[in-house]
């Protein structure tokens, strides 16, 4: 590179990367190829439109790419073109959630959601977000024994409420997510079904953890966390007489965005067609017993586990415990100076702040990707242990 600056950050970032143990629950390492395909000269092209319906010319080529990006993902979740259509411009899973409500929610009007502190995402109209600014959040959480999604609970607040729209799929919930409870829901309220699945989109891909799509009216997804690809996201949409797809591309574009991002789109395209393989779903399956050696063996060493352990890729671990322990911050603190990386995290109904919380997030997509078992995750867990207590 001439630019020596860069150079040096983008070599200091790389080092560093392998240094750690990297935990981050939404992260992940992509393949050389999804590499390429980001850093090619398809970021030189404009296109702003849909294939064969674009406001510029020569777009034959990146028509293709954004054909090819649908195929893939509509085949790697075995979905019929005649009843799904997957729209692959979204810049990043927040636009695509915001684009989802924009085109099919009323201004003002409700968006049932996961409350924040309990595992819920920023745009699922929490009030910091713009999507809880333009339209009015109606919150859930999880039962409070149990920390798990209590679904008679959640039909109790959709029929009190009637939301336009309900949020399923989380950021920190580490069970299975029953997407029928949530359809009876939506039809026993006439709402409209929305999965999320930016986490566990991966795991869905590999086939170790249920399809949301037989439930879902519209499903959003980032492609950049289990699903091992770039930054960037997919909105799916059931296509019937509702034209609920047509609306979301004309949020899309011209609604939200310009030009779409060939080389992002090309890069989703390459880590589909990873993702629909023998490896992959070896991998995925591999995610998911990483996670339950790593919770296993932190809670045998006196650590409670939120939700009492994980079906997923992900857990939370509560430091804190009412006082015995410590802050999430100066746990994640301490971790990092030892090398391994995680985020703070509040758990369910917590008596600390956002900032500085009860809890840890803990994840294995990162680290599976870089070919770790469980062995490694219960040394692993017996590393975090010792730091924690030191
Ligand atoms: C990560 C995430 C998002 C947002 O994705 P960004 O690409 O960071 O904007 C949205 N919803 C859920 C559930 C997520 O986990």
């Amino acid at each position: 590179m001439l630019d020596k600056q860069i150079e040096k950050l983008i070599a200091a970032e790389k080092k560093r990367q392998k240094k750690v143990i990297n935990l981050i629950a939404s992260e992940n390492y992509v393949s050389k190829d999804v590499l390429e395909a980001l850093g090619s000269i398809l970021t030189d092209k404009y296109g702003e439109g849909y294939p064969g319906r674009r406001y510029y010319r020569g777009t034959t080529v990146v028509d293709e790419v954004e054909l090819l990006a649908q195929k893939r993902a509509l085949e790697l979740f075995t979905l019929d073109a005649d009843t799904w259509s997957v729209n692959v411009q979204p810049l990043s899973g927040s636009p695509a959630n915001f684009a989802v409500y924009a085109a099919l929610v009323p201004q003002g009007e409700r968006i049932m959601g996961m409350t924040l502190s309990h595992g819920g995402h920023l745009t699922h109209g929490q009030s910091v977000s713009m999507t809880g600014k333009f339209w009015k959040q109606v919150p859930y959480g999880v039962a409070k024994d149990t920390e798990r999604l209590d679904y008679e609970e959640i039909k109790k607040i959709a029929l009190a409420e009637k939301p336009n729209i309900i949020v399923a799929g989380f950021t920190a919930y580490a069970h299975i997510v029953d997407f029928k409870a949530f359809r009876k829901i939506a039809d026993a309220t006439g709402a409209l079904l929305m999965v999320d699945m930016s986490h566990f989109a991966g795991l869905v891909a590999g086939r170790a953890y249920p399809s949301p799509f037989p439930y879902a009216d519209i499903v959003t997804t980032t492609t950049h966390k289990t699903l091992r690809g770039p930054r960037s996201a997919m909105i799916f949409s059931r296509k019937d007489e509702r034209k609920l797809h047509n609306k979301i591309d004309k949020t899309i574009l011209p609604g939200l965005q310009g030009g779409p991002h060939f080389n992002a789109i090309a890069a989703v395209a390459v880590a589909l067609k990873e993702a629909n393989t023998p490896e992959f779903r070896k991998y995925a399956a591999q995610i998911i017993k990483n996670a339950r050696a790593l919770s296993d063996e932190l809670a045998r060493l006196g650590w409670r586990i939120v939700e009492g352990g994980t079906e997923t890729h992900l857990l939370r671990v509560d430091v804190w415990q009412n006082g015995k322990g410590i802050g999430g911050r100066e746990a994640a603190d301490k971790l990092e100076e030892a090398g391994i990386i995680v985020n703070e995290n509040t758990i369910p109904n917590d008596a600390r702040s956002p900032i500085d919380p009860s809890g840890l997030r803990l994840g294995t997509p990162a680290e599976t990707t870089r070919g770790k078992t469980e062995k490694d995750f219960v040394k692993i867990a017996q590393r975090i242990d010792k730091i924690l207590r030191a």
